[in-house]
């Protein structure tokens, strides 16, 4: 695994996002990934429940990435300049 750090070489945090206009509100997200995703009461699409995660969440991170059927949740993996969503870089 490629290891994650910041600009001064230590632990960087890992962004979170998700585009809720690419979002189909299946809930695959918050369902297998709870800590890091809520699904709106109110729409069905999903919310993140932190915007930002401690570099040990990258597999999770990228496992619920990987799982969207929208592709709509994209990881932002400061200093790497890696942008995912699933394995796809931006
Ligand atoms: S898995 Fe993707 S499409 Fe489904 S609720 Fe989460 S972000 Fe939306």
């Amino acid at each position: 695994m490629t290891p994650v750090t910041g600009a001064d070489g230590g632990a960087a945090n890992i962004g979170i996002r998700v585009d809720r206009d690419r979002c189909a509100g299946s809930g695959v997200c918050a369902l297998f990934e709870p800590r890091y995703f809520d699904q709106s009461e109110e729409d069905g699409l999903a919310l993140p429940r932190v915007r930002e995660a401690a570099p040990e969440a990258l597999p999770v991170l990228r496992a619920a990435a990987s799982r969207c059927p929208a592709g709509a949740i994209t990881l932002v993996v400061p200093d790497t300049r890696e942008s995912a969503a699933g394995d796809r870089a931006d």
